[in-house]
Order: C-alpha cells, then sequence, then structure tokens
C-alpha cells in the first residue's frame, strides 16, 4: 500500500495551485486539490478575466465619441449593464468550466470544498481525512477594508463585479491597481467617479511621471482625485451613502467601493497548529524553493505576498512542480516582471522608475516622450502618451520602460524580453522604428532629460 493517498495534496484551485497539480501530474505525481470557493480563483472569478472584460466595456464610449472625428455619423447607444454582467457571468462561468476539465484531464483529483490541514501530512475536506507526501497552500488574497465607522456600506471588488445595477456615482477608497481600474470602468460606463486617497498622487510605487500623468487623463474624464483624504465613516441615507472625511467633508454617493488593498487567505487553514509561520501581514513567508518553516509544507502565490500578479503564481506553482517532480530545481526571478494596469487610459511597465534606478544606481539617464497619438488627431480628443526610458548611465542598459497610454500593456511584454536579454539605449536605438506606431517611440527617443540639479 501507499505511504500516503497522495503525493501533493493543493489547497486553492486559483491560478498558482493549478498550474503547480497540473504540472505535478503530468510528471506522474498522484494530485489532489481542494477549492472552497470556485475553480479559477481570483483571477478567473472576481479579478483579472471579469475586470478586463468590464474595461472592454466603459472603453467603447471613447470609440462611439472617436468615431465622429472619422466621419462617422456616431450617436453614443444607451448602455445596460445588467446585460452586461450576464454576459461577463456567461463567459466565467464557461472559464470555470474548462478549469474543471482540464483538471480531470490531466488526472488531478478536485475536491469542491474547503481544505483544513490536520497535521504536517493530512489534509481534511468535507469531514474526510487524506494523507498527502506534500501539501501546497495555494489559498491567494482577499480584498481588505479600512477599519472605519460603517464600513460594512462599502463594497470591494468582490461584489463591484456582481452589482444589480450600475450606480449613477461612485467614491472609492484607496488609489491602487483595483482603484484606478474600476474608476476607468464605472467612469466610461456613465457614472461619476471620485477616488479618496490618503496621499498625494494614485499608484505608489509606479514611476512618478507615469503616475501624474495618468492622474491627468483620469482628471480630464471627469474623475475626481480627493488627494490627502482620509474617510472617517460612511452613512446609509435614503437614496445612497454619506462619506464623511478627516477634514469633515461629506460625500453623498450612490455607491462607496474600498480598494485598499488585499490580504493572504490564512485563516482557517491550521497553520497555527501544526506550526507554519506566519507574517505581520498574515503572510506565509517562504524561501526561494516555495518551502514554509514547515518541512513538507510549500505555498505560492497571493498567500505569499511576494508579487501579487497572477502569471508570478502560475511561474512559482510550475517552478514548485519541476523541482519536487522532474528532478529539476527551479527558482523564478522577480525582476523584469512586465505589469500593467487596464485604467483608461492604461499603464503599462516593466523594470525600475526612475527613483528606485537612482536609488540603485550612481548615474541614471532618462528619456521621454510626451505627445498626442496619431488617432487623436482626427478623433480630437485631449488625450496624451507619456513613454519612459531608465538607463544605467554608467553600462547604457535600459534599466525600465515605463508608459501611459493606449496600448501600453501590449507593448510592455516584448519590452520585457529586450530587458531581460539586457538590452542597451544602442539596441533600442538600432532598431528600426515600426511606423506609423506609438510604440516606434520607445526606438526614436534622442535626448536625455537634463539632469536634476
Ligand atoms: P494596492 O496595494 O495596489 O493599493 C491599495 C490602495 O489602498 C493604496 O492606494 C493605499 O494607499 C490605499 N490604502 C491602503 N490602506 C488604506 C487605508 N487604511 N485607508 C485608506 N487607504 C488605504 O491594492 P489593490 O487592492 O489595488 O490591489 C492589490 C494587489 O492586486 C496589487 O498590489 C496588485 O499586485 C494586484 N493587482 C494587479 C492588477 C494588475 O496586474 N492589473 C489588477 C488588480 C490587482 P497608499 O498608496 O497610501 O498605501
Amino acid at each position: 500500500m501507499a505511504e500516503f493517498d497522495f503525493d501533493l495534496f493543493t489547497i486553492g484551485a486559483g491560478s498558482g495551485g493549478v498550474a503547480a497539480s497540473r504540472r505535478a501530474a503530468s510528471y506522474g505525481a498522484k494530485v489532489a486539490i481542494c477549492e472552497g470557493s470556485r475553480v479559477g480563483g481570483t483571477c478567473v472569478i472576481r479579478g483579472c478575466v471579469p475586470k478586463k472584460l468590464l474595461v472592454y466595456a466603459a472603453q467603447y464610449r471613447d470609440g462611439f465619441e472617436d468615431a465622429r472625428g472619422y466621419g462617422w455619423d456616431a450617436q453614443t447607444p444607451a448602455f445596460d449593464w445588467p446585460s452586461l454582467i450576464a454576459r461577463k457571468n456567461m463567459e466565467i462561468d464557461r472559464l470555470n468550466g474548462i478549469y474543471i476539465t482540464m483538471l480531470k484531464n490531466s488526472g488531478v483529483t478536485l475536491f469542491e470544498s474547503f481544505g483544513r490541514i490536520v497535521d504536517p501530512h493530512t489534509v481534511e475536506v468535507d469531514g474526510r481525512r487524506y494523507t498527502a507526501r506534500r501539501i501546497l497552500i495555494a489559498t491567494g488574497g482577499w480584498p481588505t477594508k479600512p477599519n472605519i465607522e460603517g464600513i460594512e456600506h462599502a463594497v470591494t471588488s468582490n461584489e463591484a463585479l456582481d452589482l444589480p445595477t450600475l450606480p449613477a456615482s461612485v467614491l472609492i477608497l484607496g488609489g491602487g491597481y483595483i482603484a484606478v481600474e474600476f474608476a476607468g470602468i464605472f467612469r466610461g460606463l456613465g457614472a461619476d467617479v471620485s477616488l479618496m486617497i490618503r496621499g498625494e498622487h494614485l499608484l505608489n510605487g509606479f514611476d512618478d511621471d507615469i503616475r501624474i500623468a495618468l492622474e491627468g487623463e483620469m482628471t480630464k474624464r471627469g474623475i475626481r482625485v480627493l488627494s490627502g483624504t482620509r474617510p472617517t465613516k460612511i452613512e446609509k441615507t435614503a437614496d445612497g451613502f454619506r462619506v464623511t472625511d478627516h477634514h469633515g467633508q461629506t460625500h453623498d454617493v450612490g455607491l462607496v467601493m474600498a480598494a485598499t488593498g488585499r490580504h493572504p487567505n490564512t485563516n482557517g487553514l491550521g497553520l497555527e497548529s501544526i506550526g507554519v509561520t506566519l507574517d505581520k501581514a498574515g503572510a506565509i513567508p517562504v524561501d526561494e524553493w516555495s518551502r514554509t518553516s514547515v518541512e513538507s509544507v510549500y505555498a505560492i502565490g497571493d498567500v505569499t505576498n511576494r508579487m501579487a500578479l497572477t502569471p508570478i503564481a502560475i511561474a512559482e506553482g510550475r517552478a514548485l512542480a519541476e523541482t519536487l517532480f522532474n528532478d529539476t530545481p527551479t527558482r523564478i526571478g522577480y525582476d523584469n516582471v512586465p505589469t500593467a494596469v487596464f485604467s483608461i487610459p492604461p499603464i503599462g511597465t516593466v523594470g525600475l522608475s526612475e527613483a528606485q534606478a537612482r536609488a540603485a544606481h550612481a548615474k541614471v539617464d532618462i528619456y521621454k516622450a510626451g505627445f498626442r497619438p496619431m488617432k487623436h488627431t482626427l478623433s480630437g480628443r485631449d488625450e496624451r502618451v507619456l513613454m519612459k526610458l531608465v538607463v544605467d548611465g554608467e553600462t547604457q542598459r535600459v534599466l525600465g520602460c515605463h508608459m501611459m497610454g493606449m496600448d501600453a500593456p501590449e507593448m510592455m511584454q516584448a519590452l520585457g524580453i529586450a530587458l531581460n536579454c539586457g538590452a542597451t539605449k544602442r539596441d533600442f536605438d538600432r532598431t528600426i522604428a515600426l511606423h506609423p506606431s506609438t510604440a516606434e517611440e520607445f526606438v526614436l527617443m534622442r535626448e536625455k532629460v537634463p539632469d536634476p540639479a
């Protein structure tokens, strides 16, 4: 008889858990996975995928408006939120089904229920206990709400993707990825939108020029940014909600959304009882091989708080399967990870921001191009693009590429390859431009921005 029921038992069937389990099974491991919510996890069910579908929906407004400059007698038609949400849900159901089928076709045993760790080799699901040589925690994260009076009246991104009706006005608390993406969605679909941020600008951690440029474009679209402002109280009113801020001002809106970060899902897993260490944020610290403080227990993805991005969770999961079940020790790199913010207009970025580069390198060269994209010469839209290269002044290696404007996310994937290959500014310069495009500006920047005094 086998020593264990399974070689690997994964808790959490999101992007990371599914990737690890399928890759492990492909190497002949006997694998089980359990999921207490819906198979697919944050990205597929209530994150990247539904969010991006809603961003597409919101972008149609620009399409209808811009078409007039191109000779189309276009009127902006009425928009129907319930029909969008129903169609979005059909697509999410389809993907959920595909994930389940993929797991089954890979030979992974799926339990659609919560799992709890009983001991370092045992997981309990629905009152039954299963033993496993190794346990993988891939339980992801969950939205965090600020601790203020009346916060129960605020929705999070989870509910915002499934509202029964589109509110006439929305106040979003926070200014990170989720806040600016939902601001673009709600504004594009017709709501009045405000963002309340405690800092001076949106998107802490992103390159400062890019953050400020996005804020300018969002403001032009009528989104209000209430900077240096904290909410203190939310009350229900006859037709919506009243938010009081720390200046004593009140804001009456139809919906309050908290987009104030996410926390790792570790509650109720039984981690403390078997000695898995948690950090102050409740995340599971792991080493470069995704090992926790308990030898047979591993963790990947958002629950480890390394880099909360779907492709990172997938890469961590696959690397773990290679290491444990294919005799190929594999670690992933966290440098030059391209990311996008699907705001309207979007941001794409890879590598170091100017501030990060200046902190790490003695001499940094900056190149910038800001212009009105060709599309808007005829559309008449007052929207600009900003592109920026951050270069090591000594080696001429390109350290960071940043862009705010149409198609920025699509460009960053390819620029990530260039940065991973160690491309220098000279390599960018000797690449022939693709004309006419916006992307060509990345190989046409000549003038260095003067060094700061
Ligand atoms: P972020 O960490 O990006 O942003 C959180 C925001 O909330 C910040 O503006 C922060 O302010 C603010 N905030 C935090 N606590 C409070 C508080 N108590 N009161 C008021 N404001 C507060 O979190 P998100 O929830 O937007 O996203 C979580 C993660 O999910 C991201 O970091 C990203 O890794 C991932 N993600 C990726 C996406 C993509 O790749 N396109 C899309 C969505 C999410 P401050 O800046 O001052 O700290």
